[in-house]
């Protein structure tokens, strides 16, 4: 598939910084949302086409409630319609808190000195995976600060480290990273890791906020963080993740951005961001901030359903820094990936305590506490299917994510049967009685919704199979 270039004001041009903006004022202040054209970009949507900055700023201007209802509702259609109702799961993993910057919103940053520093050796980092596989996790994002101890080496080296953790019938099938920008060297080091998504998120696409926040170290740097995922792209690495930390400039300005970051990737390399992130500021230890631009509750539901809109074919990942009544209702407007039994601190994984949080040794407050058997009860008992698959990827099928939103009945053919798959692994093997009872009527009652006879012959032979002791079933 081939996109279709949208004219900025910025041309596209590779490793060049994009954002204009007074371009994103412009749309945003100027910008005029009536009913028919907020409904008319809505059904845009809905057949599958990304949106202009000027369709998304039409959105983001609907302040009208039956307007905004209408999003919700359409980013809510398009979930269901295009993506089913699977939620991925998998656990963030910090391996080194370590950080010569100095982000004002950070507890990791540099100038905070009761922050605890501490780096994972390697077997510190064993034993966490080993802890992490005991509850049935199979994907993982490794977070590091920004310091030269983290090397692309030192990365690719904790990758590979964390692939070769075999606990029982525990292995963890794909790493994701979130850590510093490379040069493009380093890029191609951590892509012979293996790796999955590398995530770097802009924090904030205005450059002046950005300069106000980021005091010191690399990450002062604006156009080097901004050009990053570029750098991984000629790196070959195109399995990239994006995102913006809602509540240090007007979430407005973010939301342009991330769709201008999107069409960016899209015109220089033909390939939009894997996943988009929107995670909301947290207290953390020493914080240094105003409340200015924090997001509220409303706005953040609303600003998550105009990303699901403005982005049909990208995942989006909603982290453990909302409660549990957050996430419950923005899951509904297009989130497809979720944290569970997620733990901040250092080492926490394997030598769990039942000790308050201490934001010293934290980046920051979680406010979902839960565990991940109680994060997958409850969404079985909301009809979702706990996901674990890691096929495609596996398979060489990469541009999955473009593959379930363009190919008709992909979703059908892979992505439910495999979610169903790793959900008996899951059942088989770490869910109490009263999960697997509750998980085994689901994988029935959404086998029987599959229209084609042979896919489920072919499932439920799979499943037997599990129950049996196969593993590491998938299509
Ligand atoms: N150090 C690397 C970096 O800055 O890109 C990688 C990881 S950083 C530990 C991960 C992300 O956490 C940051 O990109 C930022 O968006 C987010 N973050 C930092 N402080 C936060 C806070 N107080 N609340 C919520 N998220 C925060
Ligand atoms: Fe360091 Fe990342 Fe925290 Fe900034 S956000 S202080 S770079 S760990």
């Amino acid at each position: 598939m081939k996109f279709t270039p949208e004219k900025c004001s910025i041309e596209d041009q590779k490793m060049k910084p994009f954002i204009d903006p007074d371009e994103i004022w412009n749309y945003i202040n100027n910008t005029v949302s009536t009913k028919e054209k907020v409904r008319e970009i809505i059904e845009k949507s809905l057949s599958k086409q990304r949106l202009t900055l000027e369709e998304t700023a039409v959105l983001i201007n609907a302040t009208n409630p039956e307007l905004i209802e209408e999003i919700k509702q359409g980013a809510r259609k398009l979930k269901e319609t295009v993506y089913g109702n699977r939620i991925v799961l998998f656990a963030p993993l910090y391996v080194g808190n370590k950080c010569t910057n100095n982000c004002k919103y950070c507890g990791f940053r540099a100038s905070n000195k009761e922050a605890i520093r501490k780096t994972l050796s390697d077997q510190e980092l064993i034993e966490e995976v080993e802890a992490l596989e005991d509850t049935g996790q199979k994907r993982l994002i490794l977070v590091y600060g920004e310091h030269p101890a983290y090397s692309p080496e030192y990365i690719a080296h904790t990758v590979n480290l964390v692939y070769g953790v075999k606990k029982g019938q525990g292995e963890i099938r794909r790493v994701n990273i979130n850590a510093a920008p490379l040069d493009i060297d380093g890029f191609r080091t951590v892509k012979d890791s293996n790796v999955g998504t590398y995530q770097v998120f802009q924090e904030t696409y205005n450059p002046e906020a950005y300069k106000l926040y980021h005091l010191g170290g690399k990450k002062a740097d604006y156009e080097y963080r901004l050009t990053s995922l570029d750098r991984a792209q000629e790196a070959g690495l195109d399995d990239v993740g994006i995102g913006a930390l809602f509540g240090l400039y007007d979430w407005r300005f973010e939301v342009m951005g991330l769709v201008r970051h999107t069409n960016h990737l899209e015109a220089c390399y033909n390939v939009g961001p894997h996943t988009i992130s929107f995670p909301r500021i947290q207290s953390a230890s020493v914080l240094d901030m105003n409340d200015k631009y924090i997001v509220s509750n409303e706005d953040f539901v609303k600003l998550v359903a105009i990303l699901r809109l403005a982005v049909p074919y990208t995942g989006m990942i909603l982290t453990a820094r909302e409660n549990a009544a957050v996430r419950d209702e923005v899951i509904r407007f297009g989130v497809s990936q979720i944290d569970g039994g997620t733990k901040l601190e250092l080492g926490s994984y394997s030598h769990s305590k039942n000790e308050e949080q201490d934001l010293n040794k934290e980046q920051f407050a979680i406010n979902d506490n839960r565990s991940l058997n109680e994060i997958i009860e409850d969404l079985i008992e909301k009809d979702y299917i706990p996901s674990f698959c890691t096929a495609c990827y596996r398979l060489g099928r990469t541009g999955e994510h473009f593959m379930e939103f363009s190919v008709p009945g992909f979703i059908k053919r892979y992505c439910t049967p495999n979610a169903i798959l790793t959900l008996a692994e899951y059942l088989s093997d770490y869910a109490p009685g009263e999960t697997a009872d509750k998980g085994w009527a689901l994988i029935e009652r959404h086998i029987l919704l599959i229209d084609n006879e042979n896919t489920i012959n072919e499932l439920r032979n799979r499943v037997e199979r599990i129950k049996a002791g196969d593993r590491d079933l998938y299509f």
